[in-house]
């Protein structure tokens, strides 16, 4: 399937290693010219390198900050195409939760996401043109006790893009969220035993593969999936029980 989407231009934050990466990864294997995000520049270069022969730039910034944000957008002014992404907070038990836990968890998992759409969708709109893709989590349909921080403040993204794609829908602009279960980037490797206990679970009886992320990703940025906005999209070996 052609994916129609050779020539766009792709902002992806998150991007130096992960999910992030798959997604820029099978972007530029479209033929898009992909900026990459995150806060490290020597771990952005090593990335850069590994898309060597692709249209590549990076920019060092913390999605979560207002400074990180604009470094990206610098790098990347008018994106045909946006894949939202940031690490996930760190686990605990909620009674341990402070006001300042829950205001890094909602800058980094759902401000970031709001701040770059509301800054990117109205040039896609002009364009007559755009994707946004959002990596939240598996949590938001299914809740894993003690990551409370996680499955809240995607949980607001998920509703803030609930209403937001329908009023982007008539400009040709699609807004979805992609949610991950349990794919076998280095973050979910060195969880060690916890991550082994969580993948006896799925039903296909493996972790997913970086790269089937990365493939879902393209084809919600492709021209065929035009009609395909609003959704939550899991990639999660049949993992989620309830899928409605
Ligand atoms: P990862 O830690 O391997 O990669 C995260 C990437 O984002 C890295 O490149 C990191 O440098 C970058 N990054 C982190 N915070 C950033 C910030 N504030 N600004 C800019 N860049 C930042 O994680 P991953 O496994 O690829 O997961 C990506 C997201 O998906 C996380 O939010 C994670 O919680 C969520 N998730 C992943 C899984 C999974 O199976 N891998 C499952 C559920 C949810």
């Amino acid at each position: 399937m052609d994916l129609g989407i050779e020539g766009r231009r792709a902002l992806v934050c998150g991007a130096s290693r992960g999910l992030g990466f798959s997604c820029a990864e099978a972007l530029a294997a479209e033929g898009v010219a992909v900026t990459l995000v995150a806060r490290d520049a020597s771990a952005l270069a090593a990335a850069a390198e590994r898309l060597k022969g692709a249209d590549v730039t990076i920019a060092v910034g913390d999605v979560a900050s207002p400074a990180g944000r604009a470094a990206a957008l610098a790098a990347c002014p008018a994106p045909d195409i946006l894949v939202n992404n940031a690490g996930g907070p760190p686990g605990g038990d909620f009674r341990g939760l402070t006001p300042a836990d829950w205001a890094a968890a909602m800058d980094a998992n759902f401000l970031a996401a709001v701040e770059l759409i509301r800054a990117t969708a109205d040039g896609m709109v002009a364009r007559g043109f755009g994707r946004i893709v959002n990596i939240t989590s598996l949590t938001v349909r299914m809740p894993v006790a003690n990551l409370d921080l996680s499955t809240a403040s995607r949980l607001a993204l998920t509703g803030y893009v609930a209403g937001v794609s329908r009023q982007l829908a008539p400009a040709g602009v699609t807004v979805n969220n992609l949610l991950p279960g349990t794919i076998a980037t280095e973050r979910i490797k060195a969880l060690g035993a916890m991550a082994d206990r969580l993948v006896a679970q799925v039903p296909m009886a493996r972790a997913g593969r970086p790269e089937e992320f990365g493939a879902a990703c393209a084809f919600l940025c492709s021209r065929p999936a035009a009609y395909i906005t609003g959704q939550n999209l899991l990639v999660d070996g049949g993992l989620c029980p309830i899928t409605v």
